[in-house]
Parts: structure tokens; C-alpha cells; sequence
């Protein structure tokens, strides 16, 4: 039974008086042995940060003087294709298009749609070079503020069940699930997932997050379209929209893997705490949550299971730079393997997603990151290898869920009703 409506906690919200927790204060309160009461807290806020494939931009810009052109054939954003249409807007010299981020740049092995969409919410200027159905080409400048129209929509978001990925054999295998080719037998392992912090995790059955809940995709407050692509109730995930003006590049960006660059997003959701059954959802731990591993090749051949605990609980999240220890090798494994280019010259903390391949490859130890090591058993025989490449960002999936609670303490979020 409820023991509070909607229509009240977003009255509280207004006036400034929710009790707002994250999921992740939560999850103390319950490992110090408390159980927190539903009467307490109002909303608990979630996230989640990760590689999301299914992500793609609309955009509207504009390209040229009216007339200039008919329509336009095909379209480069900073050399990555985009699709121009659905609308083709005749002799406007504007352009509709979609662009994904996991297109790969065809001048830059390195850039993608990923890349790609954090420039142009940090405001870069974007070189757009346009070939018409007449075969013209032009080539112009545009950047955030010129242009119209520019959302997101994440096909495939926040998926609840992720699974972790290892190679049993000696041959490489280069999959967009590991930043380089996956080396075997069993040497390391790559993963997904922000474990008690994921929103769907925290609301398992969705009961209130549904088509037209409000949410913070990169920061920026967007809506749930639905249940995503390949949900199912057993591993559901979401379809969510949010403008690009509004967004904060901190929480989006490229992220290299063998099989070419992908994009990583995060998103927040916030969870009203309805009545007590809600509530008790939010009390998962890292370490109740199975992750299925994975061999890299057959992604539903199982091989054995992990939690999350064994990946979040006393680790690092964010590699240790000792400068002095840098060997100053010829090929440096670590410039060329970082997924988010962190690492040039020296290392970008802003940039870094706390994936861990730096610690993985440095052969001179100029990186160490703890990332846990995990233990199974397969064919009577112990494995045990270490995480070399997490795919999602516990600091980020932090911090979302901090900026929607902030959000909603100064009064500026509404719940909706499922
Ligand atoms: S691999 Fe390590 S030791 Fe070699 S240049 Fe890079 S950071 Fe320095
Ligand atoms: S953890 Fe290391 S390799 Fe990963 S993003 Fe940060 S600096 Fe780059």
C-alpha cells in the first residue's frame, strides 16, 4: 500500500522538502546495518554511466545561403558520416541528419560519433563537409550555437544485466567489448555495469520508471520514450531523449575499443519512494548482483559467474600517475590504448574514465589502478585473472546521481506518474 502519492512528493519537491538519498547512500546505510524507513526518504536517485551504442544525434544546421543547393546526398561531421533526411529541405540550405555515435570517422581511425557529440556539446567548431544530389560539395564551420536542433536519443540505455567478458583460447579477439584485441587464455577481463547505482537495478520491475519518466541524460533533463531495443523483463533496458544544448560533456564522450571508437552516456533517474516494497528494491548491493562471464566470442556461452562486488567494492576508481617511473618507451601502450585520450602528454583527469587499461599496459608500472580479480572455476580448473577494461564509470554514475539530487533539492525536477 502506498503511503504517499505522487502529486506529494512533487509538492514537497516544489517547496523544498524532500528527503532526497542517493542509491548509493542507500547501500551505506544498509552495510552500517541500518534499513532505512520509506516514511524517511522521499526519492532515491540513480545512475548509470557506460558504453551505450545505441545512441544517435539529430541535427538541424545550416550549411549555406538558401538556393545554393537542393538537397543534400551525404554529409561529414568532422569526417564521420551522418544520414542527411528524413527531411530533405529543398533549396534551404539546411540540413536534417542523423548521426550515431558509434560511426567511425573515415579520416581518423580514432574518431567517431562518440567523439564526435562531446565536441560539439563542449561548443568545438565542427568542420561539416556536404556533397549534394547534383554532386556539388561545399565545405563550412558550424558549433553548438548555430545549431537549431540537436538531441539525443538513446535507442538502448541502462541496461540492468550486463555481462563480463573473457578469452578461454590464444587467439586475439577484437570486439568493441575490450579497448584492444582480448588477449588468452583467461588474461583479464572486461565488463559493464554500475551495479547498485543502476536505475533499473534499484526499480527491477519498473514500476515507476516508464514512457514519460523524467531523466537526466548527460546531464541534460530529457524523458523516457519507452523500454529500449531487445528489452525484455528479464534484462529490460530504455529509450530515452534529451536535448544536446542543455548537456554537460563531462558525461558523454568517445571510447576507443578493438573493434573501432563507440560512446559512452550517463544517465540519472530518480526513483519516489512510493512506499516500502520501493524503497527495500533500493536496498541492493554490488555483491547480490550475478555477472555472468562471458567467453568473447559466443556473448551467450557462460562460462561462469561474478557479482558486482567482486568489481566495485575496495577498488580504485581512478588510475595513480608516477611520472618518474615513466620509461619513456618508444611506443607508448598507454597513449595508444587509452579509450578516451586521456593520456597525451600527461594525463587529463577530466577526461579519464577510470577503465584501467593504463594500469593493464604500462609495462614500467607508471600506471596502478587497483580493479579487483576475480575467481572461478571451469572445467574442475581455478581461473583466476584480474579486470583489464571496465566499460562503465562508477565516478560518473556517482556523480550523476548527486547532480539529479541536487536538482531536485532546489526544487526544479517533477516526478512522473507511472
Ligand atoms: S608505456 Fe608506461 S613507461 Fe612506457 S612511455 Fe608509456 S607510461 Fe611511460
Ligand atoms: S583509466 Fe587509464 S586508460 Fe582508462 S581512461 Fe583513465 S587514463 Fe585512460
Amino acid at each position: 500500500m502506498n503511503i504517499r502519492s505522487i502529486e506529494e512528493i512533487n509538492h514537497k519537491i516544489s517547496s523544498g522538502d524532500a528527503t532526497v538519498l542517493t542509491a548509493e547512500e542507500i547501500s551505506q546505510l544498509v552495510r552500517d546495518g541500518e534499513k532505512p524507513k520509506a516514511e524517511e526518504i522521499d526519492v532515491v536517485t540513480t545512475g548509470t554511466c557506460g558504453i551505450m551504442s545505441g545512441t544517435a544525434a539529430i541535427l538541424h544546421l545550416k550549411v549555406s545561403e538558401p538556393g545554393k543547393f537542393k538537397k543534400a546526398k551525404k554529409i561529414l561531421l568532422n569526417g564521420v558520416p551522418g544520414y542527411p533526411g528524413p527531411c530533405p529541405n529543398e533549396f534551404l540550405g539546411t540540413i536534417d541528419l542523423v548521426v550515431y555515435g558509434t560511426t567511425h570517422s573515415i579520416y581518423e581511425s580514432d574518431y567517431g560519433g562518440g567523439f564526435l557529440l562531446k565536441d560539439i556539446i563542449s561548443g568545438k567548431d565542427i568542420v561539416v563537409e556536404v556533397e549534394s544530389v547534383e554532386g556539388d560539395k561545399l565545405e563550412t564551420t558550424s558549433n553548438i550555437s548555430e545549431i537549431a536542433t540537436a538531441k539525443i536519443i538513446g535507442t538502448r540505455m541502462a541496461f540492468k544485466n550486463y555481462t563480463a567478458f573473457i578469452n578461454p583460447k590464444s587467439e586475439h579477439v577484437s570486439s568493441i567489448f575490450h579497448a584492444i584485441p582480448m588477449e588468452g587464455p583467461f588474461k583479464g577481463i572486461s565488463f559493464s555495469g554500475c551495479g547498485e547505482l543502476n536505475p533499473i537495478q534499484n526499480d527491477p520491475k519498473m514500476k515507476t520508471i516508464c514512457m514519460g519518466t523524467n531523466i537526466l541524460l548527460n546531464g541534460s533533463e530529457g524523458i523516457m520514450i519507452g523500454e529500449g531495443t531487445r528489452s525484455t523483463s528479464e534484462k529490460p533496458n530504455i529509450m530515452v531523449a534529451a536535448d544536446m544544448h542543455d548537456m554537460d560533456p563531462h558525461f558523454i564522450g568517445g571510447f576507443k575499443t578493438a573493434a573501432g571508437p563507440e560512446i559512452f552516456n550517463s544517465i540519472g533517474i530518480a526513483i519516489p519512494i512510493l512506499n516500502q516494497k520501493i524503497l527495500e528494491n533500493t536496498y541492493i548491493l554490488n555483491e547480490d548482483i550475478n555477472l555472468p562471464i562471458a567467453d568473447i566470442r559466443g556473448r551467450h556461452n557462460i562460462l561462469s559467474t561474478t557479482n558486482y562486488g567482486v568489481m566495485w567494492n575496495d577498488v580504485d576508481e581512478r588510475p595513480s600517475y608516477h611520472p618518474k617511473k615513466c620509461n619513456e618507451c618508444d611506443l607508448c601502450l598507454v597513449r595508444e590504448r587509452c579509450p578516451t585520450i586521456a593520456y597525451k602528454r600527461y594525463l587529463n583527469r577530466k577526461r579519464c574514465f577510470g577503465c584501467g587499461m593504463c594500469a593493464y599496459s604500462c609495462p614500467y608500472g607508471a600506471f596502478t589502478m587497483k580493479t579487483g580479480k576475480v575467481k572461478f572455476e571451469i572445467d574442475q580448473e581455478i581461473v583466476e585473472t584480474k579486470v583489464a577494461c571496465r566499460q562503465s564509470d562508477i565516478r560518473r554514475a556517482r556523480e550523476i546521481t548527486l547532480k539529479l539530487k541536487e536538482i531536485i533539492k532546489n526544487g526544479d525536477f517533477s516526478i512522473h506518474k507511472c
